[in-house]
C-alpha cells in the first residue's frame, strides 16, 4: 500500500488545534483539512503529537507477543494478515522463501490462504484487539507456533542458529549441532570454515548448528560504540512492567 504523500493536517476554522476545540468534551464544528507541504501550518511538534487526516483498516491480525505481556502491557505486538494471492499459496507454504510473510491455512469463515506481514509488525493499543470468537481462544498449534518462532528470529537475523538448508559457515570455527545436544544429550562438533557449507549432521543427519562459546575477546572501540548505541536506542521500560 503506498504511503500518503504528505500529511493532511487538521485545523478549526480559526486554525487552533483540535485538541483545544475538543476540550471540555466539545464536538461537532467544521475542520480545515491542510496540506503540509502548501500551507503555513507547522506540524505541532510536541510529544502528543498532531491531528492529521489519516487512512485506517480493520483487519485481522496475528498476535506475536506473549500471553503474560498481552495480560500486563498496554501496548501489544501484532502482524497484520492479509490474503494469499492464489498463484503465492504453494511459494508462501512451504516456507522457505519469504521470511517476511507468515504463510497461515484457510481457516473458514475467519480467513481463507492468508499470510501474517512481519514487515509490517506495529505496536497496537490493546483496547482496539477483539478476538475472533469471544472466550474462546484462537491459537496457532504448537507445531506452528515453533515455526513462527523460527520465521521471526530469521526475520531479526540469525541469533539461535545457522540452518545448513540455507546458510553458510559466517565464520571460521568450531560448530555443533543442535539436535544431537537437544535429543539425544550428545556433542557432535564440526570444524567449519568461513564461506563453506554446514552440510547435514554425520550422527543425526540434522540440519542446525551453534557456533561453540570461546572466551570473549576484549572490546574493541567499534565494539563499544555499539553497544553504545544499542543503549541509547533501548526503548523506556513500561510503567506496567
Ligand atoms: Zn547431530
Amino acid at each position: 500500500m503506498p504511503k500518503e504523500s504528505r500529511w493532511q493536517l487538521l485545523r478549526t476554522q480559526s486554525g487552533r488545534r483540535l485538541e483545544e476545540a475538543l476540550q471540555n468534551g466539545n464536538l461537532g464544528g467544521k475542520v480545515r483539512v491542510e496540506d503540509s507541504n502548501r500551507s503555513e501550518v507547522e506540524w505541532y511538534a510536541y510529544p502528543d503529537g498532531d491531528f492529521a487526516a489519516a487512512r485506517l483498516t480493520k483487519r485481522p491480525v496475528l498476535v506475536l507477543s506473549q500471553t503474560c505481556d498481552v495480560q500486563n502491557k498496554d501496548y501489544i505486538q501484532v502482524a497484520p494478515v492479509f490474503p494469499a494471492p492464489p498463484a503465492d499459496v504453494e511459494r508462501l507454504s512451504g516456507g522457505n522463501e519469504f521470511y517476511s510473510a507468515f504463510y497461515l491455512r484457510p481457516h473458514p469463515p475467519e480467513f481463507d490462504h492468508s499470510f501474517a506481514d512481519l514487515e509490517r509488525m506495529q505496536a497496537v493499543h490493546k483496547s482496539y484487539i477483539r478476538r475472533p470468537l469471544p472466550g474462546v481462544h484462537f491459537r496457532l498449534t504448537d507445531a506452528k507456533t515453533r515455526d513462527l518462532q523460527r520465521f521471526v528470529t530469521r526475520y531479526f537475523g540469525r541469533p539461535n542458529s545457522f540452518d545448513s538448508d540455507t546458510d553458510r559457515v559466517p565464520r571460521t570455527g568450531t560448530y555443533l549441532c543442535v539436535d544431537c545436544f537437544y535429543f539425544d544429550g550428545r556433542v557432535m562438533s564440526r570444524p567449519r570454515t568461513e564461506g563453506e557449507e554446514f552440510g547435514i549432521c554425520p550422527a543425526c543427519r540434522g540440519t542446525k548448528w551453534v557456533i561453540q562459546g570461546h572466551p570473549r575477546p576484549p572490546l574493541t572501540v567499534f565494539d563499544r560504540v555499539k553497544i553504545a548505541i544499542s543503549i541509547f536506542r533501548r526503548p523506556n521500560p513500561s510503567r506496567h512492567s
